[in-house]
């Protein structure tokens, strides 16, 4: 598989306050696990500044007008209790768009078969008029909607593994049955949504799991509600909203993942690429927060999806 990874240093300039978990040591520690030599044939390249106009995508233009105004010229300035900006923050998340969209540009086009994206700010809480849970613009629905409109595909499939309920992606495309989209999440746990309850036109697929849930249980709800989702689906394209914050080690969850469950979902999921939708399939970082675990497990996926 040829495998390209998008990253770029405006990422790190995308500040929290003091002790904030979603720093910009999160992509340093994956940037580190990254020089193993097993990355060598990894095709790195620099992330682009995203089109304004694609952020419109998923949110209307009085939420971009509304975010520009707030990012302050100096210091920090809160949006809501855990969502912060700093004066580099749109061109961060302008930039995370931009290689999401690259993303699947890239898979469209055959010059990759996968693509990873690491960047900051995440997406998956951002809904289409509240920015919230650390995230600005839904990098995630906006590539989806730019995979349907920039290449004319059907259906896109969104998996999210983040072990917090990607509300935001659920409230945009509620409606939208040209989009699944499917979440393993803690549950009860921020932001609260989530339940199996919640189906949207039917193409919202929640497999909520138990505080201390392990291996196994994940396996069998991703195996029997994710999976067989996708199987009746037939999706042109998979993305991934990879979080890695229900491995065992992270502070903000009671989940115990381990990097081989990474790895293995990602295979499974390379395999339903790979029977609908010529192998296209984009990553993208949202959660994680415990260093080792966030860079460990981030490792295993991007090497299970250069290994096919
Ligand atoms: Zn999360």
């Amino acid at each position: 598989m040829v495998t390209r990874l998008y990253t770029h240093p405006i990422y790190l300039e995308h500040l929290m306050p003091a002790g904030h978990p979603e720093r910009p040591d999160r992509l340093r520690a994956l940037e580190r696990a990254l020089e193993d030599e097993t990355f060598d044939r990894l095709d790195r390249q620099l992330a682009p500044m995203g089109d304004p106009e694609t952020v419109l995508y998923a949110h209307p233009q009085h939420y971009l007008d509304n975010i520009r105004s707030l990012i302050p010229s100096e210091g920090l300035a809160r949006i809501d209790g855990d969502t912060t900006v700093s004066p580099k923050s749109l061109d961060a998340a302008l930039t995370a768009v931009g290689a999401a969209n690259a993303a699947v540009d890239d898979v469209f086009a055959g010059r990759a078969d996968n693509v990873f994206v690491a960047s900051r700010p995440p997406g998956h809480h951002a809904e289409k008029v509240t920015a919230m849970g650390f995230c600005l613009f839904n990098n995630a629905a906006i590539a989806a909607r730019h995979a349907q409109k920039a290449h004319g595909v059907e259906r896109v499939a969104i998996v999210d593994w983040d072990v917090h309920h990607g509300n935001g992606t659920q409230d945009i495309f509620y409606d939208d049955p040209s989009v699944l989209y499917c979440s393993t999440h803690q549950m009860p746990l921020y932001p609260g949504t989530g339940a199996k309850s919640e189906t949207g036109a039917g193409n919202i697929v929640n497999a909520p799991l138990d505080p201390g849930t392990g291996s196994e249980t994940f396996r069998d709800a991703f195996t029997s509600r994710v999976l067989p989702s996708i199987d009746s689906f037939q999706p042109d394209l998979i993305i991934i909203s990879a979080g890695f914050d229900a491995h065992r080690l992270d502070p903000l969850a009671e989940i115990n993942l381990v990097e081989d469950d990474f790895d293995w979902a990602t295979a499974e999921l390379m395999d339903r690429a790979g029977r609908f939708s010529n192998n296209r399939l984009v990553s993208l970082l949202e959660g994680g927060y415990d260093l080792e675990g966030l860079a460990f497990s981030a490792a295993a996926h991007i090497a299970r999806l250069m290994k096919g």
